[in-house]
């Protein structure tokens, strides 16, 4: 970095010089090129100090709003080396879905901007393949074609709007047998949240009910990997579409996702899907650079183990209570929620009447400190978020987005603000 500044500032003062001797315009871009370039040891330029952008200590886990994850250094270094080159954009999403699909086991793969991308562009395959129309009369000619989706109540989620941006309509059922009346001629698809936390109706029911009627399922586990073989329990399960994010647990680019599936599924949802100007995915636009990286993150992540990572993660949330032992009252549980983000977090509890700061206070203060930190937002707060149950006195620390070393900088700030607030 420091050679990089340098060499910019001497390159800049060489150019005034030349401005003032008025022979800039000989400055040719090669030579501008040469000047910024010619370093085998390039490294960009920081953005983040440039505009003023806070980095964090990710304390929290994969969460959209502070940018999620990071990628590994394989799939930086593969998303480094493809925008190098142009290259035909059919060609590599052909490819990398043939790539993608052999590695999950399932018929056909497409990268998408996204699970909520892969929700959209699945629902639209869905309604395709169910009315034989074209892609293009998605959304607007949808009332006067099948546009039923059916889900259980307790399913439904913010992210129904990913499906509904099609023109579906959303037919609710909590029985078995209300699941099997639902059923009719205006069907198209049967909805499932894999992380859904209610509903009555297992997996199994709902593909082989769905399956009666010859009406394809579709799983959202945008959030459930680890375990590593939920990227192929579902679609070998029988769901005829599953989505996941490529920017959480598989650490590919934040912008990438999954859409893995039936193989007339999977052709339909790329047909809607950038570069055709007709179908809806247009607007989902997946770069070179994010498709080859979540190619490289499906990789990487096929070259780990789950108990590899868990036991890591555990020794996090260890090493963190570890520090926090001589805190009065301080109890540290491990949780793991069930399905999405099913990895150990820290849950440290404590009296506040020995330690006099809430939990959403000492967040707040991790938040505003140097380095910044964000803890879990289930911190401090009652309702569940992402399968973690909290309260007004529980800390949560999500430990697997951490890069390594920030374990001990999270322990000691923690240990700042509570040994601060300990009456004596
Ligand atoms: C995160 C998430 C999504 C959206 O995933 P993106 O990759 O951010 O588009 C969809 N569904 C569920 C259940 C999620 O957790």
């Amino acid at each position: 970095m420091e050679n990089v500044t340098t060499r910019r500032e001497v390159f800049g003062r060489a150019k005034k010089a030349l401005a003032a001797a008025g022979i800039a315009s000989q400055i040719r871009p090669a030579m501008a090129a040469t000047q910024s370039h010619g370093n085998k040891h390039v490294e960009g330029e920081d953005y983040y100090d440039k505009l003023g952008v806070t980095k964090i200590i990710n304390a929290a886990g994969t969460y959209t709003i502070l940018t999620a994850s990071t990628m590994p250094p394989s799939v930086q270094a593969a998303v480094a080396l493809a925008a190098k080159h142009p290259v035909r954009l059919l060609d590599l999403q052909r490819l990398a879905g043939e790539y993608l699909a052999k590695r999950l086991r399932c018929e056909s793969a497409i990268v998408t901007a996204g699970a909520s991308s892969g929700l959209t562009l699945g629902t639209a395959a869905c309604i395709g393949v169910m009315n034989h129309s074209p892609i293009q009369a998605v959304p607007m000619q949808l009332p006067n074609l099948k546009n039923e989706a059916i889900i259980q109540k307790a399913h439904r989620y913010s992210y129904d709007h990913a499906l509904e941006n099609c023109g579906v309509r959303f037919v609710e059922v909590d029985t078995l047998d209300d699941y099997r009346k639902a059923f009719n001629e205006r069907t198209v698809m049967a909805h499932f949240f894999n992380a859904a936390e209610g509903g009555q109706i297992g997996r199994e029911d709902w593909i082989r009910v769905a399956h009666q009627h010859g009406v394809p399922c579709f799983n959202d586990a945008a959030a459930d990997v680890p375990p590593i073989s939920n990227l192929w329990n579902y679609t070998q399960m029988g769901f005829d579409l599953v989505t996941f994010s490529g920017g959480k647990g598989i650490r590919g680019p934040q912008n990438a996702g999954l859409l893995l599936g039936r193989k007339d599924l999977i052709a339909t949802a790329s047909a809607t899907n950038n570069p055709f100007d007709e179908g809806i995915g247009r607007g989902m636009k997946v770069a070179k650079e994010q498709i080859v990286g979540m190619v490289a993150a499906i990789d990487w992540l096929l070259s780990q183990s789950d108990d590899q990572m868990e036991t890591e993660f555990r020794r996090r949330a260890d090493r963190i209570s570890a520090e926090l032992k001589d805190i009065p009252t301080i109890k540290p549980e491990i949780v793991v929620p069930a399905v999405a983000n099913h990895v150990p977090h820290l849950l440290l509890r404590y009296d506040q009447q020995r330690v006099k700061i809430a939990p959403i206070d000492v967040a707040e203060e991790l938040r505003k400190g140097t380095p910044s930190i964000e803890l879990n937002p289930a911190t401090g707060k009652t309702h569940a978020s992402s399968g973690l149950h909290s309260d007004a006195n529980t800390i949560v620390v999500g430990v697997w987005m951490l890069e390594p070393g920030e374990d001990v900088i999270v322990a000691r700030r923690l240990h700042e603000v509570l040994s601060r607030n300990v009456k004596a």
